[in-house]
């Protein structure tokens, strides 16, 4: 496909905004919707810094994601699927928790905390994780890959509702030589190993055995490869059948993102021998946009990368399937967000959610199945210090930087026409509500700059 194409294609999925519709050729995908009550076994895969539109079933040509595809081909790919936070620590603590981070400080990556936080630096430990929530159900929980929500004793994913752990708690980490010795090792439980294997393949093979450990009950695989993030890593059998891409970030990055693919289809080959492919309910999402400088990835049509609140940093790669329940070949065009996640798995598993604070996901279920026609979310946020964005409906309201833009993403996907100008009202209205949403979150509690102040009046 000539880039004009791709471009144009991804313009046309960005357009029809609450619709859903079959893929042509896709009907018979559709599954016998069956009346079994059956707590679905639930795995959430996480990439690192994807482009949006680094897989093929969003227009990439020249790095083949043939088994990331199957899950929108045999599920459902959200259009405007959204993460919390244009980068990686925040993001994950919005997905883990079903809410806003901001509600409980974890605005920023980690960085120097506020005066008086003797908890130190990590998810907050009043916050409720998915895999508490799950495990209250009689969930086994695992988690294989990446954390990055605190690297104390205190935040070990073990503490924060995982039955199991094999990964590394930090943001990044080599690939090609994992080893001891680090500050950041790799670990299986609170024990670090001297990993041999390529990290992507260890992250595959750890999945695989937890399936394996625990294929006769329900269990809940939180599986966060690091994949496609820095360092550029990739063993030459990966990156051997992209001779044809003459930009070397780009290779690797290519060889990289094979490596996942490969393994995720590793993990549904799994789940197809153990019988338990119908019943496992699987979402795959990008924690953030690309940092297309840094690691070669590509984000077009959207505006800007990782670390903005353009789409470039927001929109993500974002689709869940579930044989059993859900119709395949779906594209879904209502904004939903990450947080959703914990509120559609808890749904699934008929897990209780806790009660005694504000949940900002929404069940998607009845969405996905068409009984609920209405957005998931009328309005959506974003706050990274003094940035912020908010979407409602077509618009979106960004400021960075100090300047604030309005777009209609159904017409501009790529935020290139600022029309603040033309509809003030719009505007006035969006950020209205930001400031209201805005007043009921918390200050950061480390990191980069202060929050946005609260209005006084
Ligand atoms: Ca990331």
């Amino acid at each position: 496909m000539e880039k004009q194409t791709r471009r144009e294609f991804l313009k046309g999925i960005g357009i029809a905004a609450g619709t859903i519709f079959v893929l042509p050729g896709c009907a018979g995908m559709t599954r016998k919707k069956t009346e079994e009550k059956k707590e679905p076994n639930i795995i959430v895969i996480v990439g690192d810094d994807m482009g949006y539109a680094d897989v093929s079933c969003q227009g990439c040509t020249d790095i083949a994601t043939p088994n990331i595809d199957s899950i929108a081909r045999n599920g459902v790919r959200f259009t405007n699927g959204y993460v919390s936070c244009g980068v990686c620590s925040p993001t994950r603590a919005g997905l883990v928790t079903g809410r806003y981070q901001q509600r409980f400080g974890h605005e920023f990556n980690p960085g120097p905390p506020r005066e008086g936080l003797k908890e130190g630096v990590g998810l907050p430990l009043t916050e409720v994780t998915i895999a508490d929530v799950l495990r209250s159900a009689g969930y086994t929980t695992g988690i294989v890959g990446k954390w990055h929500l605190g690297m104390a004793p205190h935040f070990h994913p073990m503490k924060r509702g995982f039955d199991e752990y094999f990964g590394f708690l930090s943001g990044s980490h080599s690939y090609t030589d994992p080893g001891l010795g680090s500050a950041n090792p790799i670990m299986r439980g609170t024990e670090p190993v001297d990993e041999k294997e390529y990290l992507t393949d260890a992250f595959t093979r750890e999945a695989i055995a937890f399936i394996e450990r625990h294929r006769t009950k329900p269990f809940f695989l939180y599986l966060t490869y690091n994949a496609v993030h820095s360092p550029l890593q990739a063993p030459e059998r990966y990156q051997n059948k992209f001779e044809q891409i003459s930009d070397p970030k780009r290779r690797t990055y290519a060889g990289m993102m094979t490596a996942m693919d490969e393994g995720i289809g590793k993990v549904l080959g799994e789940l197809k021998e153990a019988g338990l492919y119908e019943d496992t309910l699987i979402f795959f999402v990008s924690d953030n946009g690309g940092p297309t400088g840094n690691n070669g990835s590509n984000n077009e049509p959207l505006r800007a990368t990782k670390a903005t609140l353009y789409e470039g940093g927001v929109r993500v790669p974002f689709m869940v399937q579930w044989p059993r329940r859900l119709k395949g070949g779906v594209l879904y065009e209502h904004p939903v967000i990450t947080f959703d996640i914990l509120a559609t798995a808890a749904a699934a598993a008929g897990a209780d959610l806790p009660k005694d604070r504000k949940l900002d996901g929404v069940n998607l279920l009845p969405y996905l199945s068409g009984e609920k026609k209405a957005a998931p979310h009328e309005i959506l946020f974003w706050r990274t210090g003094q940035n912020h964005a908010v979407r409602k409906g077509n618009w979106k309201l960004v400021t960075m930087g100090g300047q604030t833009g309005l777009y209609n993403l159904v017409s501009d996907i790529s935020e290139s026409k600022d029309i603040k100008a033309e509809k003030p009202d719009v505007a006035e209205e969006l950020e209205k509500a930001f400031e209201q949403w805005n007043s009921q979150m918390a200050e950061p509690l480390w990191g980069g700059q202060a929050a946005r102040p609260r209005r006084t009046n």
